[in-house]
């Protein structure tokens, strides 16, 4: 989607902070973390939320991922991994992706 922030910032139109690539996705910091450790999982290809994720595979890939950079980054002991579906829960780009969150102690419920 040519109008999509996060298709531009996958496509290197946009830059960011890459923390980890592969063939399925992409993962960069938050441009304004909310934890210590705060970077986005996003698929490669235009999803704009988990509601419309049409791929088991892929799902399973990003939360897969998603692990194995919390491990890389040291967050192991202690994580969130979020994605806010909906303006109502929050969601801010409409390009699928998933908030991991850790160095700090998490509270619950959240917000
Ligand atoms: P959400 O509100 O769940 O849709 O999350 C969108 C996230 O994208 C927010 O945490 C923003 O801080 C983050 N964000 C927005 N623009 C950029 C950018 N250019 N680079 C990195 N993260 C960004
Ligand atoms: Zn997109």
């Amino acid at each position: 989607m040519s109008d999509c922030l996060f298709c531009k910032i996958v496509e290197g139109k946009i830059p960011s902070e890459s923390v980890h690539s592969d063939e399925l996705c992409y993962a960069f910091n938050d441009i304004s973390p909310q934890a210590p450790t705060h970077v986005l999982i996003v698929p490669r290809r235009h999803v704009p939320s988990i509601a419309e994720l049409d791929d088991a595979a892929l799902g399973g890939h990003l939360v897969m991922t998603a692990a194995a950079i919390a491990k890389r980054l040291g967050i192991d002991d202690g994580y969130r991994l979020v994605s806010n579906r909906g303006k109502r829960a929050g969601q801010s780009v409409f390009h699928l992706h998933w908030h991991l969150l850790g160095g700090r102690p998490m509270h619950w419920p959240p917000g």
